[in-house]
């Protein structure tokens, strides 16, 4: 038997040499249900099957392009060239390219990102003179989104009355007329957003029975991973390429859907053994990622969801450390505890960044943790925000390139027919969008027409217009025979966008222009390495197809040596040795938002899972008493998650003195004070102060500058627990020497206040001064 396959434990083994037929593998985190995949294609290979006839759909091109590699280096690179592999998105908006003119598209056509769909909802809305507070262009957005997933296209909306009336009830009765306004304009921009990929997949597959054939003959084989989070969409055309030859591997875990909210189908999962016929189930069991700690105790929270498929997960790796909890007085505080630990870490584990991931439930928690870690000099990297196409700068650049090749497309026209300014004012460009819309032509045709139709404008913008249209179609007539790097380097130039980024000098400005000289490293990278692909050509519309649906983490080139910070729901499917889950608060994780339902609390139980079953060594939970939301600092709890995980799993490492909540500690009047309950920091349920507030203008970064009140259930503490004197009453010199039990060794240099309110200025050895107030300080003179 081949080598490779001893890799694999006998339970792996089945599924990865069952070859023909319908099979399903469901099992937890951590079982080798990618890497059966991965090895399941190499061993098809080797029985002979061709490359080309296998289809593996992943759950991000970096997974992909991490299986072919792998793939590679058991039957060699120029066999795995061959095999498709990748995104549904990106697999199928290859296909879609392919078979456009089959609906009506250019093969070129644009892929609209979210950004570009924001914007063009957002004027249609305003076009049609609708309230946009009512219709809120992101709402509309992912209401068009659920229609398109589901396969409800404009002409099925206006059949189904209880569609419009769904809407008419949500105070939004014209959804309908905005859904088909954005699918006219983006079927005449010849564009297709992330959603129709796969909707436009489904219309090529069920209306041209030969073009169905043609795919279902040549993907014999399909592999599909975390096949739980599929939505209907994806499910649908899973099941109609692999109609036929019904050989169809699909490996998940449902106790890891995480994406109801995008409309993944849990039941895709359930139900795949009443799909087909014959379905082969096979279970893993072992986990090969995590300590027994971490599977145990994830094993005991994923027991508490009522929906689940009964499953075993246990590991023969060795006991490890217990999960470590930690409570942080702040947001801040929390930054803080995670970059000193993954500090000290690294210095006695010898360990580098990237053996560190840091993930949250919302973006907006990153800045603490950002904060935390320039300060101790980390380097990071945030997954998942602005990807780098969506800059500013590169998405003007980009725009540019995207009119050469399609200048149907209005969201880019909209964006540099007026950038760098060449006086094309909004007013013209509204009369353009009208004239436009009127003729059913693009806005383009209409400026290459301006004199053969009826639009009021002057001959002086006329020119201006003109001037742009020719300097497109030079640019396009450069495209024929240049690369994507020389071709962007001169309309760079020439357009005058690097004058425009560099004339203002700002720290911004030059940030913008490195922004673009690494746009154009990456065109360069791109031209080399396409020269290796297969069926590749290096041209301009395959850079832009590359980028249009390149996420974050397939920017990741893995040669920095970087912490990693991301939503959980971005880490599905990755694995690091040290993991850290903050912001482990209720209203927070359990989000707000999803407590309403047993079942999208279930979801949000799955996320926890999710998260600690990223964890191989060590996984961290930490949460914050106070923390700020939506700019302001609230009170926090303790999320529930915690209480369910099984106590034998935790170790609470919250810092002896700060244990005892103090607000004040962190608002500059510093003294101690203890809750009138000690409680066991796993089943902790008290409410701390209600009264922080922020001042007005002072900024986030300055906790110091916020007015405090001790919480009605604190009692000041006269004798404090290491024995300490509380010296309100007793005294205390100028210049005397103290210690403090949190802040260590200190010279008083101020007193001020008489009696309860008594404060010394005292400056500590482990930096800067505190004031603190001495009815409340532990303080010891020495
Ligand atoms: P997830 O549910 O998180 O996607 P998974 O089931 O896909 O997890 P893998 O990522 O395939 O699990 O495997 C988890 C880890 O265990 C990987 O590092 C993998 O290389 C390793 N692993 C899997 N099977 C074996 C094995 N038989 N021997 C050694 N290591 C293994
Ligand atoms: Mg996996």
């Amino acid at each position: 038997m081949e080598k490779y396959l001893n890799q694999l434990n006998s339970a792996q083994l089945e599924p990865t040499i069952q070859i023909d037929g319908p099979m399903i593998v469901i099992a937890g985190a951590g079982s080798g249900k990618t890497r059966v995949l991965t090895y399941r294609i190499a061993y098809m290979m080797s029985k002979g099957i061709d490359p080309f006839n296998i289809l593996s759909l992943t759950f991000t091109n970096k997974a992909a392009r991490e299986m072919k590699e792998r793939i590679a280096a058991i039957v060699g690179a120029s066999e795995a060239k061959n095999l498709w592999m990748g995104t549904f998105h990106s697999v199928f908006a290859k296909i879609l390219r392919i078979e456009a003119d089959k609906l009506g598209y250019p093969s070129n056509f644009t892929i609209y990102d979210t950004q570009d769909s924001d914007r063009l909802i957002a004027s249609i809305i305003k076009e049609m003179n609708l309230d946009k507070d009512v219709y809120k262009y992101k709402q509309v957005r992912s209401r068009i989104s659920s229609y398109k997933n589901s396969l409800i296209t404009v002409r099925a909306y206006f059949q189904n009355p209880e569609l419009k009336e769904a809407d008419a009830m949500a105070r939004r009765p014209k959804m309908g007329e905005i859904y088909k306004a954005y699918v006219d304009r983006c079927f005449k921009a010849g564009a297709m957003d992330f959603d129709d990929l796969l909707l436009k997949t489904n219309e090529l597959l069920t209306r041209f029975p030969d073009v169905l054939m043609k795919y279902q003959n040549r993907f014999r084989y399909i592999l599909v991973d975390e096949y739980q989070d599929t939505n209907h969409s994806q499910y649908l055309i899973v099941r109609a390429l692999s109609d036929k030859f019904q050989n169809i591997c699909v490996v998940g875990d449902d106790a890891q859907s995480i994406y109801a909210f995008r409309g993944a189908n849990i039941n895709n999962i359930l139900n795949f053994q009443k799909d087909y016929d014959d379905v082969k189930v096979f279970r893993l069991e072992q986990n090969y990622r995590s300590t027994k700690n971490i599977v145990n105790a994830a094993n005991s929270i994923i027991d508490k969801n009522q929906t689940k498929l009964e499953k075993i997960v246990w590991t023969a790796n060795e006991e490890g450390a217990k999960i470590k909890v930690n409570r942080s007085l702040t947001d801040g505080d929390e930054g803080r505890y995670v970059a000193s630990t993954i500090f000290e870490t690294k210095m006695e584990a010898h360990v580098p960044n990237s053996d560190f991931a840091v993930l949250y439930r919302t973006n907006a928690q990153s800045r603490a943790i950002e904060d935390a870690l320039r300060k101790r000099d980390i380097k990071y990297r945030i997954y998942g925000g602005l990807s780098f196409y969506q800059r500013k700068e590169i998405k003007d650049v980009l725009s540019y390139l995207r009119l050469i090749i399609n200048p149907a497309d209005e969201e880019a026209l909209k964006r540099v027919i007026n950038f760098p300014p060449r006086g094309i004012g909004q007013t013209t460009l509204d009369k353009l969008i009208v004239t436009a819309n009127g003729y059913d032509r693009t806005i383009f045709e209409v400026i290459k027409n301006l004199d053969k139709i009826d639009i009021k404008i002057n001959s002086g913008t006329k020119n201006k217009l003109e001037n742009f249209a020719t300097l497109i179609e030079s640019y396009q007539v450069m495209n024929q025979t240049a690369d994507v790097f020389e071709l962007a380097e001169h309309v760079t130039k020439s357009s005058g966008l690097i004058r425009e980024f560099n004339k203002d000098g700002t720290p911004e400005g030059v940030a913008r222009m490195e922004n673009i000289e690494e746009l154009l490293n990456g065109m360069k990278d791109f031209v080399e390495g396409q020269r290796e692909i297969a069926d590749a050509t290096g041209s301009l519309a395959e850079f832009l197809e590359d980028v249009a649906l390149a996420t974050d983490l397939d920017n990741d080139k893995g040669d920095t040596d970087h912490v990693a910070l991301m939503t959980i729901h971005l880490a599905k499917g990755l694995e690091f040795p040290y993991v850290f889950i903050v912001g482990l608060e209720e209203d927070l994780f359990p989000s707000a938002m999803s407590m309403n339902t047993r079942s999208e609390l279930e979801e949000e139980r799955r996320l926890f899972y999710v998260a600690l079953t990223r964890a191989e060594k060590q996984a961290y939970l930490t949460y914050a008493l106070s923390r700020y939301r939506w700019g302001k600092l609230i009170d926090a709890e303790p999320s529930r998650f915690i209480e369910e995980i099984d106590e034998q799993y935790l170790d609470i490492v919250t810092p002896i003195e700060e244990r005892r909540y103090n607000p004040m500690l962190d608002a500059n009047i510093f003294g101690d004070v203890e809750p009138n309950q000690k409680a066991s920091p796993n089943r902790i349920r008290f409410k701390p102060a209600k009264t922080l507030e922020r001042k007005k203008g002072a900024p986030k970064s300055e906790p110091e500058k916020f007015q405090v009140s001790a919480p009605k259930n604190l009692k000041p503490v006269s004798k404090t627990s290491n024995g300490a004197a509380n010296l309100f009453d007793s005294k205390l010199a100028v210049g005397n020497i103290v210690k403090h039990i949190r802040f260590g060794k200190g010279e008083v240099l101020k007193i001020e206040g008489q009696g309860a309110d008594t404060k010394a200025e005292i400056r500590f050895e482990t930096g800067g001064s505190k004031k603190l107030l001495l009815r409340f300080a532990k303080l010891e003179v020495i």
